[in-house]
């Protein structure tokens, strides 16, 4: 498969590498196109207001690989290589390994997803990989799960593109249980900013906090990886809150705003 490798944690991380090697050593052919440095939670963010360069990176993957360095967004850098770097269409967009989960309501902020989301806007079949720890970082096993997943899915192709947020528990090979098709949980964050006082005595906030545990559906993603097992989650990015459109539709509107135009 030709296959368009993107994140969010910059081109020098080992999460890119370790997952753009491995899908290039199992036979793809793998283009990196991703930030110049970490531009982690800037979610589906575009530049507009300044020329985006992109770096031919060299010797920092295997011999073969194609790699691009953008000084833009993780969107920024899956559009311009739709648009612009690669010679032909991919077949799919891999965004990761993210160093960190990006589970429940974590995807809204994520550049990992975002990415991948760019992808599935093309119309692309599109893939989003996490590690669900921020030190224990051996991303071979999520690589390698990742290269039989796009196997899987090359014999057995989905109907149609979305995006698939693969979360992997940060544990050895042998002691992960399985993987499952998951929906988005919930995560909430405690003491979200941490205010000190700068060296000239004016007050500064830190954006830090912790996951806090809460009521969770057992299907979701976040019991999921909880429990050892990889999370895989189907995602759109049509936010429309289904039973919204009931509950706002009940309501006379006309009695505020007038006749609704059509309605
Ligand atoms: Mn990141």
């Amino acid at each position: 498969m030709r296959i368009l490798v993107s994140n969010d944690d910059g081109i020098l991380a080992q999460g890119i590498r370790t997952l753009a090697n491995t899908l290039h050593r199992a036979g793809h052919t793998v283009t990196v196109v991703c930030p110049d440095r970490e531009r982690s939670a800037t979610g589906h963010a575009l530049t507009m207001h300044k020329p985006l360069r992109a770096e031919a990176v060299e010797n920092l993957f295997e011999p073969g690989l194609a790699a691009w360095a953008i000084n833009g967004t993780p969107s920024d850098s899956v559009k311009l290589g739709l648009d612009a770097l690669l010679g032909e269409r991919p077949d799919l967009v891999v965004s990761g390994i993210n160093c960190g989960a990006n589970l429940g309501s974590d995807v809204l902020y994520s550049g990992t997803v975002s990415a991948a989301m760019e992808g599935t806007i093309e119309g692309l079949p599109s893939i989003a990989v996490s590690l669900a720890s921020r030190s224990r970082c051996d991303f071979q096993p999520a690589a390698d799960f990742l290269v039989r997943f796009v196997r899987a899915l090359e014999v057995q192709p989905l109907p149609e593109a979305f995006l698939l947020n693969v979360n992997v528990p940060a544990l050895p090979e042998s002691e992960i249980l399985g993987a499952r098709v998951c929906r988005l949980g919930m995560r909430r964050y405690r003491d979200q900013f941490v205010k000190r006082v700068d060296p000239r005595g004016v007050n500064y906030y830190w954006l830090a906090g912790e996951v806090i545990e809460s009521e969770e559906a057992p299907d979701s993603d976040v019991v999921a990886v909880g429990e050892g097992c990889i999370a895989i989650t189907p995602l759109k990015y049509d936010l429309t809150y289904e039973p919204g459109i009931g509950l706002l539709g009940a309501r006379q509107w006309e009695k505020i705003f007038g006749p609704l135009a059509g309605g």
